[in-house]
């Protein structure tokens, strides 16, 4: 943990600075990126706002991997804006930029985009190439034939990202990893793709989006003050990406000449951040959450204190190690950063609590606890209700049947129903017995309903039963070789035999097998539509592989299903009809593509058809 900041002289403040950038890019970050920012470049800046760390290009996290491939025009970093005087300055920059060549201020038009937190890129039609130094950018075009959605008609600068909402709920947890710029990086940098970037770019979550394709908004500069922020802040919510911030640029193509560029920035461009704020309060009590697995993670309950404009009561230790290695506990003095809407973050602890926080049994059950690493875990895994609750409430969200919250899982699993397939057998009567109101209990049948009428995936099923050590990507590499039906009879050392299980693994997994089996059976039983994944034999045999399509029209399965389907068969998949196309599979009020490829002479198929073609006879949809 760093000290606090005003105690480093200005030469520790830049040693440190230069320690934690070195680790960044070593992919073994010592501080959140917020902190990174918010705290010690802020401190530096206020410091002194001129100092070159601060108007260079900002390195790239990733290590060399690629060749070399030099940008047909310089891709320059932003200058950013932090404050509203901030925004002023560069205005008036601008106006008397615009006087010099006649342009009233009236005239002056700027366009605000949101600012994609991912990588910056450059598309030539050719070659992908990261921004490197600016001038240098390495070549990383490889990426686009693993699966990265690009866009080849649309040249220009970009930001290579993956989709937020598939970010949160099929990576951070299951990898431990906080923010899906570094996912980005990680697949960028990776010699072989490892199991989550496949997963990831089978769902074609991950993208590179040209800047020219953004959503944006317009105004006049003289109302920028005014609109600013809400036209981020609208702009940033609509926002499939993560975003810092948002991008404003001037339109007028005079104008834009006029001004010209730093080796370091545009003139005509600013980025508008949300400036970090930092606030020092009072550990009140340390809450001790216990998860599905026994996991038993630290909430610190601080003295109310604003921060960003949210009054903020709560903080995460982490792990439990911090609550012991930092002296947290009651009365601990802490310092806290919170940019933007992110959750705030601890950034040290000034001083340590005299209170030791007892560590030694389960909040809940109260069997003693264990460490694992530098986690606690308690592990009364059948008698800790706890984790019973925290069992359910994964089961429903891995299922995608919505509903079960914490509170409605805490209250099942305090009745005594802890099984979760006799749950979604249970009438409104039943879940009465449990203490569910009738309300309730009938919007949850309704949704169990809803969702027996959808597509779910074998390995969102065997997701949803949890086994330790089997995550989504492990999963999927069985499910390649062997169908879910089959896995009861799978052995340790059938499943050591799969590419890439080690034995260790194999044997921690196969005594779990047969439970997995008889959940999906079950849940086959109850009337749920379980997909199988696709086998490579099933590819080499498709009616469809190297094919061309694209889908229009309402889908009863849902238009990216039918695309997930078919990328998985081998097929590429395009948003609009060319000449290109091979194949346009229509569904009910199919449009102006269908008149398109009537036109380009593109092979349509009504959806039986198309249902028909990759069903057989050489095809085999998993169906
Ligand atoms: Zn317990």
């Amino acid at each position: 943990m760093p000290v606090l900041l005003p105690q480093l002289s200005d030469d520790e403040l830049l040693a440190t600075i230069d320690r934690l950038n070195t680790a960044y890019r070593a992919g073994t970050p010592e501080v959140d990126d917020d902190v990174y920012d918010h705290v010690y470049l802020q401190a530096l800046r206020e410091r002194h706002p001129d100092h070159p760390l601060l108007w260079n290009v900002e390195p790239e996290p990733v290590g060399a991997f690629g060749a070399p491939h030099r940008h047909v025009s310089a891709m320059l970093s932003t200058e950013k804006a932090y404050t509203s005087d901030e925004v002023g300055a560069w205005m008036r920059r601008v106006q008397s930029a615009a006087a010099e060549i006649n342009i009233p201020d009236a005239d002056i038009w700027v366009r605000i985009t949101a600012k994609l937190d991912g990588l910056a890129g450059y598309w030539d039609g050719a070659v992908l190439a990261t921004r490197g130094d600016g001038a240098f950018g390495q070549d990383v075009t490889r990426i686009v034939s693993r699966g990265v959605q690009l866009d080849r008609a649309v040249m220009g600068p970009g930001e290579l990202v993956i989709q937020q909402a598939y970010f949160e709920t099929a990576i951070a947890e299951q990898y431990d990893m906080a923010h899906a710029r570094n996912f980005m990086v990680g697949l960028v940098g990776a010699d072989t793709v490892k199991p989550h970037h496949s997963e990831a770019l089978a769902a074609g979550v991950c993208r590179f989006v040209p800047y020219s394709t953004l959503e944006s908004r317009e105004a006049g500069l003289a109302e920028l003050p005014e609109c600013y922020a809400q036209m981020a802040a609208e702009l940033c919510a609509a926002s499939e990406y993560a975003t810092d911030g948002a991008v404003v640029e001037v339109l007028n193509v005079e104008l834009r000449k006029a001004m010209g560029a730093t080796s370091h920035h545009h003139r005509w461009m600013l980025a508008l951040k949300t400036v970090g704020e930092v606030a020092q309060t009072r550990v009140e009590s340390v809450t001790l959450q216990v998860g599905r697995t026994g996991r038993i993670t630290p909430v610190l309950e601080v003295a109310a204190v604003e921060l960003s404009g949210a009054t903020i009561r709560r903080c995460t230790a982490h792990t439990a190690r911090h609550i012991e290695r930092l002296g947290l506990g009651a009365g601990a003095l802490i310092t806290l950063v919170r940019s933007g809407s992110v959750i705030p973050k601890l950034v040290s602890v000034d001083e340590r609590s005299t209170a030791p926080v007892d560590l030694g049994t389960c909040p809940c059950c109260g069997a003693g606890t264990v460490w694992d690493n530098d986690y606690l875990v308690c592990p009364n895994v059948e008698g800790c209700s706890a984790q019973a609750s925290a069992r359910l409430e994964h089961f429903f969200l891995r299922l995608g049947v919505k509903g079960f919250g914490p509170k409605l899982c805490e209250q099942l699993s305090q009745a005594g129903a802890l099984d979760p397939i006799a749950i979604l057998e249970m009438s409104v009567a039943d879940m009465g017995r449990c203490g569910v109101s009738a309300g309730i209990a009938e919007n949850l049948l309704s949704a169990i309903a809803q969702r027996k009428q959808e597509i779910v995936r074998d390995t969102d099923a065997i997701a949803a039963v949890g086994v330790r050590h089997l995550g989504r990507g492990d999963s999927r590499k069985i499910l390649e070789q062997h169908r879910w039906q089959d896995l009861a009879g799978l052995d340790a050392t059938a499943i050591a035999a799969i590419p890439g299980f080690g034995e260790h693994t194999a044997r921690m997994i196969a005594p779990h097998l047969p439970a997995v089996c008889d959940t999906l059976s079950a849940l086959v039983g109850l009337g749920f539509n379980i997909e199988a994944t696709v086998r490579p034999s099933d590819i080499a045999g498709s009616n469809i592989s190297g094919k061309k399509i694209v889908f229009t029209g309402t889908m009863p399965l849902g238009r990216a299903q039918m695309e997930q389907q078919a990328r998985a068969l081998g097929a590429t998949v395009q948003s609009s009809v060319s000449a290109a196309t091979d194949i346009l599979v229509v569904g009910d009020k199919a449009g102006s593509k269908k008149a398109k490829a009537e036109q380009l002479g593109v092979q349509i198929l009504p959806l039986d058809e198309y249902r028909s073609l990759i069903a057989g006879p050489t095809g085999t949809a998993p169906v």
